[in-house]
């Protein structure tokens, strides 16, 4: 449904969209950002505006970030006193509470943060999870400190956002994100349980905790699960794959992944899983190729007895990793870090697909020249989004007190053994104790977490791909996913009113 802008509206809208692509967001009075991430949502998101019918005035609201914390903190390391940066930004308010990663690496700085929480906002709208979009980030390498220092950092940091109230279950929920994982997520908790006793939902403060600490079995392996899923639908979409004129189904594609941490490991696994040949994989200190097929679980071993996946006998290291984005591949998965695919490369990259593993991989002019070559480009708001969504089952897990599973599982089993029971007698057949054992047994947390992240998956890309197929402006994935995500968070907006 549309909204019902006012005659005054309407004309500022017309005005809008004949400025709009012309226009930089200064010309607009908006914020101009000088951090090529955040220029590229902004331009993502003009691109997507031009062809919705709101008031631009709701637009606007919805474009910028609400607010930013910015703060510096003594810490004292290694017998010195050191000021750490950090930042936390709270894009959207339009859904409570604010979600979204921390992230550890000397890269951080306001924008990039600011364009991580507008990204998490269309996220969480585009795959129907009720929170506004949040970022934090802390300007540290974590390998230059050690697992105390690091515990330290994180948790002054934790007691900073509490003072300024940009933490709780019902406020802003940070996860993990880029050079941060389970471990720094406990800290938090407990740090802010700490602080607050009474609340009885303190757990729910953050997520992608260790399952041991009110964590849910599957988040650490959600985001890559949930590109896995989302890669299938594509190969399996007859008239995309007749498009690229490529073969339908997984098996036997070439995937080369960019990442070996949490994103890129599982994604590379289950693809290989599926049936795809990864036959590359790029770290910052090399890379490694066999067109034959890489064993993930083989390099994760190597990487863990050596510290890197070079020299990984079963494959040729490349010591220019990044040149291997530009090989021969069918699918492309960049999953370490943002605007690795820019104008100073796009035009050599061969993959058919690219589906952005990583927040922002693909830089706003670069992915201008991959469409004219005729690539298609699977966004990060949709494809790495698995984390989000598995962290929203965390977060119900957390504030509703109980295991997924745990009231049903025995009742399921006990109902499918009836129903095999009564089968069986009808029939007079039997079956073998493993069929039976199959078909009784009740769903587990991991089975019931695993099959919701798979149903958004699939229903978010066809809600997507709808767009993409029935409106002739919508030219790639990208702006058919921004379309439906800022129409759903306008929607939002209109029937909620501005207060006062
Ligand atoms: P991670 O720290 O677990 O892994 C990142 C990996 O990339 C590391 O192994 C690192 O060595 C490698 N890397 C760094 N620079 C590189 C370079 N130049 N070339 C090749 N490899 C390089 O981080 P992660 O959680 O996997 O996050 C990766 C990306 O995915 C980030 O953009 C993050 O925002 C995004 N993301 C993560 C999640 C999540 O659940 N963890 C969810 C959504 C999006």
């Amino acid at each position: 449904m549309k909204s019902s802008p006012s005659k005054k509206d309407k004309k500022k809208t017309v005005a809008l969209k004949k400025t709009i692509a012309k226009k930089s967001a200064a010309e607009l009075a908006l914020p101009t950002a000088h951090n090529p991430f955040l220029d590229s949502v902004n331009r993502y998101f003009d691109k997507a505006v031009a062809l919705l019918d709101h008031p631009t005035g709701l637009l606007d609201q919805i474009r910028v970030c609400n607010s930013v914390y910015y703060m510096q903190f003594p810490v004292r390391i290694k017998g010195d006193i050191h000021v750490v940066q950090a930042w936390r930004a709270e894009h959207s308010h339009h859904k409570m509470p604010c979600k979204g990663g921390i992230r550890y690496a000397d890269s951080v700085d306001q924008e990039e943060v600011q364009a991580l929480a507008a990204l998490m906002t269309y996220k969480c709208a585009v795959v129907d999870v009720p929170f506004g979009g949040g970022k934090g980030g802390i300007r540290i390498n974590p390998k230059n400190y050690t697992v105390d220092e690091l515990e330290r950092v994180t948790r002054r940091y934790t007691v900073e956002l509490i003072k300024k109230n940009f933490i709780g279950p019902s406020v802003d929920v940070p996860a993990p994100d880029y050079g941060t994982g389970p471990r720094e997520m406990a800290w938090i908790a407990d740090t802010y349980q700490a602080f607050a006793k009474d609340e009885i939902n303190a757990l729910a403060c953050v997520t992608g905790k260790p399952v041991g600490q009110g964590g849910v079995r599957g988040r650490t392996a959600a985001t890559g699960r949930g590109l896995f899923y989302a890669v299938h639908e594509a190969v399996n979409d007859h008239e995309l794959m007749k498009k690229l004129k490529l073969d339908i189904g997984l098996a036997g594609k070439r995937v080369i992944v960019q990442g070996f941490g949490n994103v890129g490991y599982h994604a590379a696994k289950f693809l290989r899983e599926g049936g795809a040949i990864v036959i590359g994989i790029i770290e910052w200190d090399g890379a490694v190729v066999n067109p034959k097929g890489i064993n993930i679980d083989s390099l994760n071993e190597h990487r863990i007895k050596t510290g890197s996946i070079t020299n990984y006998p079963e494959a040729k290291t490349i010591k220019h990793g990044n040149t291997v984005l530009e090989h021969e591949c069918d699918i492309l998965v960049p999953a370490a870090l943002e605007s690795q695919i820019h104008i100073g490369n796009a035009a050599k990259i061969k993959a058919r697909i690219i589906a952005e593993g990583a927040n922002g991989p693909i830089t706003a002019d670069a992915e201008e020249i991959l469409l004219k070559k005729g690539s298609f480009v699977m966004p990060d708001m949709y494809v790495n989004a698995g984390g989000v969504v598995v962290s929203y089952f965390e977060w119900l897990k957390n504030i509703s007190h109980v295991r997924f599973g745990r009231m049903d599982k025995r009742f399921e089993e006990g109902s499918n053994t009836r129903l095999v029971n009564t089968v069986e007698k009808l029939t007079g057949k039997s079956l073998s104790v493993t069929e039976r054992q199959m078909i009784a047994r009740g769903a587990d947390e991991e089975d019931i977490v695993n099959s919701g992240l798979e149903d958004t998956m699939i229903s978010s890309y066809q809600s997507i791909m709808e767009i993409y197929y029935s409106n002739p402006k919508v030219k790639d994935m990208r702006v058919a996913a921004f379309v439906n995500s800022i129409d759903k968070i306008a929607q939002s907006y209109l029937s909620l009113g501005i207060f006062p």
